[in-house]
């Protein structure tokens, strides 16, 4: 007889492929962080047997969208909670770097400038590092439940070599950054993620982004790109992404897709048959999506990029002059050629501070609430607290309709993804607590809009696949044991956002590379996670 280190006898196991016969009994077993699949009831020894009647298992989630580069990093203290979130969610793998933002690579003489504004994206100095190897040696020596992957942010890239300015890059520097994503790429990194709405990334132009993507095609590894317009211009936006894969050879994989704002609402009806159209010619490309219909991200990405040319120093001086204030209030009011625009689109009652470190008394309310109470301009009272905070404030934006995020989900090639965003203090987007079981409890179970083993391929095996993850988010011999135990009767997202850490209920265990990281629902203290190389 085999001996396991752990047998899990009795469950329904939902194997992460798209498969018809995804979902089977059978028994598995864990030896040496490897899965065996055993007809249910066979004859095997293990030092551990546990019995997962009524329940699924599953391949651990994979969170192909975090913004979790540095959480880890934090001294975290009661916090904590926040570190725990993700895997308390089932999640087993998560993937940052993205939207262009990621914790590597740079050149030597830029890293402290750029370390000093860590804090506005991570909430706090976690570091910034030269390539791939540092950034991993660094969560190295902080153990982890779960896995970490990271893409290598464009954005990140063009601070490194360009430096925070409004301008090309000369071909001496993008040359350069093609020689730091090589390496990162070389070294590990997932592929490329750019940020186009977000400063600096939205200073560079097309061809400046298609020399990059075709290092990560030299890679074999996807584009992955939020996109410059996810408002009124996102089908112009989407052709310029198709463009860059096109003429860059690099697959594409569309973050958080969207259709955000009141002049694009249902336009999805438009850019999934368009993405479904490029698939059917051969085009490689897939895309991910959360299951709420607000977002969240900088209160400075709803300034003109103009704004935050020069960097925060440059940013915090035009919100304290009047003259630079009137011209956002304009460029809001009237669009400026190339830039989103989510203020223009929606409109600063659709805009709830999420996190304000030096004042709480704000989260929760939204800026043109907080500026009738200052009886002032809300343009003005968004200024106020990105100075006094110097530009670490959070926002989330009720910027989206149900029925595009529904036909998202349901599409054929989207996987799920956080977009979750953990900094310490205030309110966070619920989804960095609540994605994946929000999808399989309110999605799959209450309104039947996917079956189980679909919203388990799009939470797995298609993650994987997308990102590179050999032997993961699939159960099947030898693969790596990464698992999740879910009630399906019970699994349900308990962060809102009033209270965005709530766990969620029905997520009954969490193994991590053989280890039990999550039993009946809480933490075990194991810390088996990694930094994967891609
Ligand atoms: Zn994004």
């Amino acid at each position: 007889m085999t001996g396991f280190d752990l047998l899990l006898r009795g469950g329904l196991v939902i194997d992460g492929t798209a498969a018809p016969d995804a979902a089977r009994h059978a028994d598995i077993g864990v030896l040496a962080g490897r899965l065996t699949l055993l007809p249910p009831g066979s004859p095997a020894a293990s030092r551990e047997t546990r019995d997962m009647t009524g329940l699924i298992l599953a391949p651990g989630f994979i969170d192909v969208h975090t913004h979790s580069d540095g959480v880890a990093l934090l001294d975290l203290g009661a916090d904590r909670e926040l570190v725990r979130a993700s895997v308390l969610q089932g999640v087993t793998t998560e993937i940052c770097g993205n939207c262009g933002s990621s914790l590597f690579p740079a050149l030597p003489e830029r890293l402290a400038a750029m370390r000093a504004e860590t804090r506005i994206s991570f909430g706090g100095d976690v570091g910034m590092y030269e390539g791939f190897a540092e950034f991993a040696a660094a969560h190295a020596a902080v153990p982890r439940a779960n896995h970490l992957a990271s893409l290598a942010g464009h954005g990140t890239l063009r601070a490194g070599v360009v430096g925070p300015v409004d301008r090309p890059a000369t071909p001496g520097e993008l040359e350069t950054m093609c020689a730091l994503l090589d390496k990162a790429l070389s070294a590990g990194a997932a592929g490329l993620s750019t940020g186009l709405i977000y400063a600096p990334g939205t200073y560079a132009d097309t061809d400046e982004v298609v020399a990059l993507a075709a290092v990560a095609a030299r890679h074999g590894k996807p584009y992955v790109t939020h996109l410059r317009d996810e408002m009124s211009r996102v089908e112009e936006a989407l052709e310029e992404a198709v463009e860059i894969a096109l003429r860059s050879g690099a697959p594409l994989h569309l973050s958080h897709h969207k259709t955000a704002g009141k002049h694009a609402w249902g336009r999805t009806e438009r850019t999934l048959p368009r993405i479904a159209a490029l698939r059917a010619e051969g085009m490689d490309v897939t895309c991910d999506v959360y299951p709420y219909t607000a977002g969240s991200t900088a209160l400075a990405a709803m300034l003109p990029p103009w704004a935050s040319d020069g960097g925060l120093s440059a940013l915090t001086a035009r919100l304290a002059d009047p003259g630079q204030r009137d011209r956002m209030r304009l460029a809001i009011a009237e669009g400026v050629p190339g830039w989103e625009n989510t203020v223009g689109n929606g409109g600063w009652d659709r805009i709830s501070v999420a996190c304000a470190p030096r004042h709480p008394e704000t989260e929760g309310h939204t800026i043109a609430e907080l500026a009738a109470i200052r009886g002032e301009d809300p343009l003005d009272t968004a200024a106020a607290l990105l100075i006094a905070e110097q530009g670490e404030v959070t926002i989330i934006s009720h910027s989206m309709v149900e029925d595009d995020v529904r036909r998202v989900l349901a599409a054929p090639y989207s996987m799920i993804g956080s977009d979750g965003v953990p900094k310490p203090g205030g309110r966070p987007h619920p989804r960095w607590a609540g994605t994946f079981p929000r999808v399989l409890g309110h999605y799959v179970r209450e309104l039947g809009l996917l079956s189980l083993e679909t919203a388990v391929h799009k939470m797995t095996g298609m993650a994987a696949a997308r990102f590179g993850l050999a032997g993961r988010g699939v159960i099947s011999d030898g693969a790596h044991a990464d698992l999740v135990v879910f009630d399906p009767a019970a699994v349900a997202d308990g962060a809102t956002f009033t209270a965005p850490l709530v766990p969620p209920a029905g997520v009954h265990s969490v193994i991590v590379a053989g280890e039990t990281v999550v039993r009946d629902g809480a933490e075990t203290g194991a810390r088996p996670g990694t930094v994967l190389s891609v």
